[in-house]
C-alpha cells in the first residue's frame, strides 16, 4: 500500500491520460486533469502537474512514470496502514532486540505513552534507537523505566535454546513474547484502554495470529502492525530503548561470566569468540550463552577442529 505523488510536465500528463484511457473515471473530479484506477490504484493527475498514486502497486505505477523519493516510497509504505493522527495518541508499542545475535538473550517490551507524556518521553530523548549509540540507549532507558508503564520480557538463551529445539521458530518465539508483554502492559494500565497497539512488525499479521493461536488471551483489539514503527510512534521507540539496555545489560553479565567480551551480531568475529569459548568452558556451555541454532555454532567448532 502506497501514497506516493510524482511531477511531471504537462505533455507527460497527456500522455499519461491517453495510457490509462481504458481505466480513467468519468467525470474527472473537480481540479483534476484526470483520475484512473487500474486494479487497486487510483491515479489523480492534476493541473500543477502533480500525480498522485494511491493503494495497492502505486509504486509500481508512480514508477513509469518519474522518479519517486525513496524516503516518500519507504515511509508511505510504513505508515500505510495507520490512521491519520496515530502519533499523537496514546498507544502501547512492542519491539524486540537481540533476534539477530548470536550470543545474549531475547528482549522484548511493550510500553505505553499516553497522550500526555508524549512531550515528556520525547523530552528524555526518545527517538528511532537506530539514530542513538548504546551509551545514549542506556542513559535514556534508565530514566524512561520510571516514567512509562511497560513489560520486559527477557529469555534467556537456555531456556530460547530449549523451545527453538523443539520446533518452534524465532517468529512463533517472537509473537508470543509480544503478545505476554501487551497482555501484561494492559493489565498495569486497566481500567485505562490505549486508543491503539502498534506492534514492529516482524511477521504478515495472519502468521502472528496463527502463531498465537493456543494462547489464552490474545491481544487484538486496535492492533496495528508496521514495520519501521519505531518512527511512527514513541511508544515503539520507547519499547525498542528498554529492550536494547535490557539486552545490552544481560550481554555485559555473559560477557563476564564468559570471561571474553562477546561481540554483537553474528559475524566472524562472533565465530572466533564461539572457538575461544568452546575451548574455554566446553561446547556444552553455548546452550547459556548463544543461540546454538544458528550457523554460527558450527563455524566455531571448524575454527577450533582447524586449529588444532
Ligand atoms: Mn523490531
Amino acid at each position: 500500500m502506497g501514497n506516493l505523488v510524482v511531477k511531471v510536465s504537462t505533455n507527460k500528463i497527456k500522455e499519461m491520460k491517453e495510457y490509462y484511457q481504458k481505466s480513467l473515471k468519468s467525470p474527472s473530479p473537480p481540479y483534476t486533469a484526470f483520475s484512473a484506477k487500474v486494479g487497486a490504484c487510483t491515479i489523480t493527475a492534476y493541473q500543477s502537474g502533480k500525480v498522485m498514486f494511491q493503494g495497492t502497486g502505486a509504486e509500481v505505477e508512480a514508477n513509469k512514470w518519474g522518479k519517486v523519493d525513496p524516503s516518500q516510497a519507504k515511509a508511505s509504505t510504513a505508515s500505510a496502514t495507520l490512521p491519520n493522527g496515530f502519533a499523537d495518541w496514546s498507544v502501547i508499542g512492542s519491539d524486540e532486540v537481540g533476534t539477530g545475535d548470536y550470543f545474549g538473550p531475547l528482549t522484548v517490551v511493550a510500553a505505553y505513552v499516553p497522550k500526555d507524556k508524549l512531550a515528556l518521553v520525547k523530552e528524555l530523548g526518545v527517538k528511532d534507537s537506530k539514530d542513538l549509540k548504546d551509551p545514549q540507549i542506556v542513559a535514556i532507558a534508565k530514566e524512561l523505566i520510571h516514567v512509562i508503564p511497560y513489560s520486559l520480557l527477557v529469555l534467556p538463551n537456555d531456556k530460547y535454546n530449549e523451545i527453538q529445539a523443539k520446533g518452534y521458530s524465532q517468529g512463533k518465539i517472537k509473537a508470543l513474547l509480544h503478545n505476554r508483554a501487551l497482555r501484561n502492559v494492559l493489565q498495569k494500565i486497566a481500567p485505562v484502554k490505549p486508543d491503539a497497539i502498534l506492534i514492529d512488525q516482524f511477521a504478515e499479521k495472519n502468521i502472528y495470529y496463527r502463531h498465537i493461536q493456543t494462547e489464552k488471551e490474545i491481544v487484538r483489539e486496535n492492533v496495528y502492525f508496521s514495520t519501521k514503527a519505531e518512527g511512527l510512534h514513541l511508544s515503539v521507540a520507547a519499547a525498542s530503548i528498554i529492550a536494547r539496555y535490557a539486552f545490552l545489560k544481560h550481554w555485559d553479565e555473559l560477557s563476564e561470566k564468559a570471561g571474553i567480551i562477546l561481540p554483537k551480531g553474528a559475524g566472524n568475529k562472533v565465530d572466533e569468540a564461539g572457538a575461544k569459548l568452546i575451548r574455554k568452558h566446553g561446547e556444552e556451555a553455548l546452550w547459556q550463552f548463544a543461540k546454538v541454532h544458528f550457523a554460527n555454532t558450527q563455524k566455531a567448532k571448524n575454527l577450533l577442529y582447524k586449529k588444532r
